[in-house]
């Protein structure tokens, strides 16, 4: 059995070393995972995420994320938040010095303030271009689904123009650390053009993050409606707690939510880590991959996600 283990997103590997810093020295699951997120939130070049994400429809950096604790099935999570760049940090204290699991919009921002987290201006201007090009342009390689959903936003915007205002992606990470303990972190500025007050699955626990010692966790990207609708995360822990392999369980999962139909895209990718420290990555689309690391590895190590169905 490995002594620790991180996976995550291929985004998440500017996040790698910092997560698995906190685990070589003997720290929490809890701790890594929140430590390679915050990397994410702050490069400024990941317009998936944090300082950077791509704005909703009207301009604005709407932020989810949420964070599962294995060993209690504790859950802390912010959605719709606007304007701090570590939303992850903001989660865990939801999760740690709340009653509640999900905090959203003003009062996730209202707690934020009062826990001393400083706001942040998070779009820049690389996302702030490509927001308005995006919006212009008839790109002729957007896949058929995202088309229709660039369509539908454009009319949306139409209704909701500011003219003060310029007219998907997320991080996972997920750690098993030297105390046998699992933790998983999911971070996202969501959909480019997300009608304001959009929320995926990033926050909502069982659809886009779920963690379990006993069994193992999961987290997803992609088109959250999709895993939100069928509860992907948690599926994936179902399928393991049935005595299927960390693979398996992801295929079932996949499977699964590629039944949905959905006009705007169904592309969707899974990451699984069990408490053996056996982990892999499936996707509904071709050449995606994911990073690792654990305690004989001192690079982050890169491996392909295996591809199940086909999304659009
Ligand atoms: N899952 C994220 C969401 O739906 C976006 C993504 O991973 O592309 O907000």
């Amino acid at each position: 059995m490995a002594r620790y283990v991180v996976i995550a997103s291929s985004n998440g590997s500017v996040g790698m070393r910092a997560a698995a810093d906190v685990l070589a020295s003997g720290g929490s699951a809890l701790d890594a995972v929140e430590a390679g997120c915050r990397l994410v939130e702050s490069n400024p070049e990941d317009h998936t995420v944090g300082l950077g994400g791509l704005p909703n429809l009207v301009g604005e950096v709407e932020l989810d994320a949420s964070i599962t604790d294995g060993r209690t099935r504790a859950t802390g999570a912010v959605a719709a938040l606007k304007g701090y760049e570590h939303p992850i940090s903001i989660a865990r204290r939801v999760m740690e010095r709340t009653p509640h699991v999900l905090l959203a919009g003003e009062g996730a921002a209202r707690f934020a303030g009062e826990m001393g987290f400083e706001r942040a201006e998070l779009l820049t201007p690389e996302a702030q271009t490509e927001w308005e090009g995006k919006l212009r342009d008839e790109d002729p390689d957007l896949e058929p689904g995202l088309l229709r959903y660039h369509e539908h936003a454009a009319r949306y915007l139409h209704l909701t123009r500011d003219p003060e205002k310029p007219a998907g992606g997320t991080v996972n990470f997920l750690a098993l650390d030297a105390a046998g303990n699992l933790a998983c972190a999911v971070s996202t500025s969501g959909w480019y053009f997300k009608y304001p007050g959009r929320v995926g699955d990033s926050p909502i626990v069982g659809a886009g993050n779920y963690a379990d010692n006993r069994y193992g966790a999961a987290a997803c990207t992609g088109r959250g409606e999709l895993a939100i609708r069928a509860v992907t995360a948690h599926s994936v822990v179902m399928h393991l707690t049935y005595g299927l392999t960390v693979r398996d369980a992801l295929r079932h999962a996949l499977e699964d939510a590629n039944s949905l139909e959905d006009a705007y895209g169904t592309g969707l990718s899974l990451l699984a880590l069990d408490p053996h420290g056996d982990h892999a990555g499936v996707s509904n689309r071709a050449g995606s991959h994911y990073v690792w690391m654990n305690e004989e590895t001192p690079e982050p190590q890169q491996e392909v996600r295996e591809v199940v169905g086909a999304g659009t």
